[in-house]
């Protein structure tokens, strides 16, 4: 067995390629090892979102590059690969500076990682390869071989929206939703190999357009219809959704399919229409406040999450403000939030009127001090409260397991491990900033 060693970086999209990467060379004997330093081959999965991704690799790679020396002076190679969205953005870079890369590539090609390791044995040379080729990587990827009760299933990818700060439409290329047929197919083995929950992966998962069972194109709520009579799939979430795709059809869907959850990360960005404008956003603020209106007479318990960028260009302190005053009205169970960050090739970055960092702190400090305190009266709210719980593992500590509210919120219970992979109900006593702790209720544990 050769070691296999991948770092991931970003989002819930690139954990979901590094797991395929891992399944596209196990058949080449590659099995996953815990350390990088005796690995045969190593891959860092990088994400390119925020500043200082490339400086992060950099540095990482050159710790690297040493244990890939004392491999070589004991006769054996260390295979070193860059991939996602850095990869994708600064693949020429990359190789200029690091020589030793033995492969630079994409999110959308590593489903060639085998001929590019059979490349690089043949004595041919390092590869770059940053395509958007024209062949959809999911039909060549292999079945996935392990999963856990939580499960991530990639349904979209790419991005053709162009928000100003972003650069998703550069690095993950057009937008593109996969078969209905594919989906499902690889849903019913998600679940056959134990998987309760799937989490359906997208940059923008709602814009999901995929070709139907009948031919036709299906929105993402109705995908959902489909998804949920899979027997024993008993939680469905999504992520991430955009508002100008939150559509009837899926809103819908929260109110009648019993298996989606009441929970949704909808980012919002900004509360100021200025700004939204601004930032290429494509809605106001008072479109999103409609649409969280309607979320919430569709299914009235769902609990909302979002994305926050402050100090993009321009913004004022009338502008956030604007900001402060919709969180306060949604009211939030949990939320990102970020200082704008200028990303070289995004129109953002040549605007001018960017904001100084110290304004950029102090408005994040602000926000992520009320986004704290929404979250921290979410969760106190659940005491006393019996909340259905889908045990995922065993934890850290002994005899605990660890399992999801409907909600997203991370619960800790003293639990038998047989109970992994089922729902119970507990009663929740203790209520922190980051999870919820309670007690099976008994009934239900027999
Ligand atoms: N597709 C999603 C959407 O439309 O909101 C988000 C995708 S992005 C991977 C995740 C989050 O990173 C964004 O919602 C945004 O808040 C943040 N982000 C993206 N570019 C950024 C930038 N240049 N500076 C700061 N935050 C950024
Ligand atoms: Fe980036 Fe999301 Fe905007 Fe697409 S919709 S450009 S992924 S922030």
């Amino acid at each position: 067995m050769k070691k296999l060693y991948v770092k991931t970086w970003g989002c819930q999209m690139n954990v979901y390629d590094s797991e395929r990467m891992a399944d596209v060379v196990a058949p080449l004997g590659y099995a996953a090892a815990e350390d990088a330093v005796d690995a045969d081959l190593v891959i860092f999965n990088t994400c390119h979102i925020r500043e200082k991704a490339t400086e992060k690799l950099f540095s990482e790679l050159g710790r690297m590059r040493l244990h890939q020396k004392a491999k070589a002076a004991r006769g054996e190679r260390m295979l070193l690969a860059v991939a996602g969205c850095v990869a994708q953005a600064e693949g020429e870079e990359i190789r200029r500076r690091a020589p030793y890369i033995d492969m630079v590539f994409g999110p959308q090609t590593y489903h060639r990682l085998p001929e590019m390791i059979a490349k690089i044995n043949r004595g041919a040379g390092a590869v770059l390869d940053v395509e958007f080729p024209p062949e959809p990587k999911f039909d060549a990827l292999p079945e996935a071989r392990k999963t856990g009760v939580s499960a991530f299933l990639s349904v979209q990818e790419g991005c053709d929206k162009f928000c100003t700060f972003c650069v998703v439409p550069y690095t993950r290329g057009a937008e593109y939703s996969r078969p209905v047929a594919a989906i499902v197919a690889e849903a019913e083995r998600l679940v056959q190999n134990g998987a309760r929950e799937i989490t359906l992966l997208g940059q923008n998962v709602n814009a999901f357009h995929g070709e139907g069972l009948d031919g036709k194109a299906w929105n993402l709520g109705r995908l959902f219809y489909r998804l949920a009579e899979i027997p024993g799939l008993k939680r469905l979430r999504y992520t991430t959704s955009h508002p100008r795709d939150m559509d009837d059809e899926l809103i819908a869907a929260h109110r009648d399919v019993p298996q989606l959850m009441p929970f949704l990360h909808l980012p919002v960005q900004s509360g100021s229409d200025a700004l939204l404008q601004a930032m290429n956003r494509k809605h106001s603020a008072d479109d999103y406040r409609r649409i969280i209106e309607k979320l919430r007479a569709a299914r009235p318990d769902i609990a909302l999450s979002s994305d926050f960028i402050v100090g993009f260009p321009g913004e004022t302190d009338h502008d956030f403000a604007a900001t402060i005053k919709l969180v306060r009205e949604v009211g939030y169970a949990q939320a990102f939030s970020f200082k704008y960050s200028r990303r070289p090739g995004t129109p953002g970055a040549i605007m001018p009127n960017q904001i100084e960092d110290g304004i950029k702190n102090a408005r994040l400090g602000e926000l992520q001090k009320l986004l704290r305190e929404q979250q921290e009266d979410f969760n106190r709210r659940m005491i006393g409260c019996t909340l259905s719980v889908l045990f995922e593992n065993e934890g850290s500590e002994p005899c605990m397991l660890f399992g999801r509210s409907p909600y997203m919120q991370a619960v800790r219970v003293p639990a038998p491990t047989r109970l992994v992979g089922e729902e119970m109900a507990v009663q929740i006593e203790k209520a922190g900033f980051n999870n919820l702790s309670g007690s099976l209720i008994m009934a239900n544990a027999a």
